[in-house]
């Protein structure tokens, strides 16, 4: 449940301690959040090898499906435009692109760093 909450937290998959990112960066003014190279904590190296993040791309995509999926069955009760449903939820995809960025880095992170002892 701690590491549940150090993911959410942002906080480095070795350590807990160590913030990934610099900036979290900021939606709507197009500032895309800034990730650390090494946790300033630990020292750990977040990109473990070359490509290590092509894998958050995935779990990227399973979160705005998701998300587009939420979006839509509450719109849907609410919306009768089919052309209004699909720009509501075009928005909400991008509207969470950044946040599906940092959070899906943080779960591959943590899906393959343990916890140092
Ligand atoms: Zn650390």
């Amino acid at each position: 449940m701690a590491r549940i909450i150090s993911l959410l937290n942002c906080k480095c998959p070795k350590c807990e301690k160590g913030k990934v990112f610099s900036s979290k960066g900021f939606v709507l003014l197009g500032r895309m959040p800034i990730m650390n190279e090494n946790c300033p904590s630990c020292q750990h190296k977040f990109e473990m090898e070359t490509g290590f993040f092509f894998g958050a791309m995935f779990v990227s995509y399973a979160m705005a499906v998701a998300e587009a999926i939420v979006v839509f069955l509450i719109a849907f009760n609410f919306v009768k435009s089919s052309i209004l449903l699909v720009l509501i939820v075009a928005m909400v995809i991008l509207l969470m692109g950044f946040v599906n960025l940092r959070y899906s880095r943080m779960i591959w992170m943590y899906l393959f760093t343990k916890k140092s002892r």
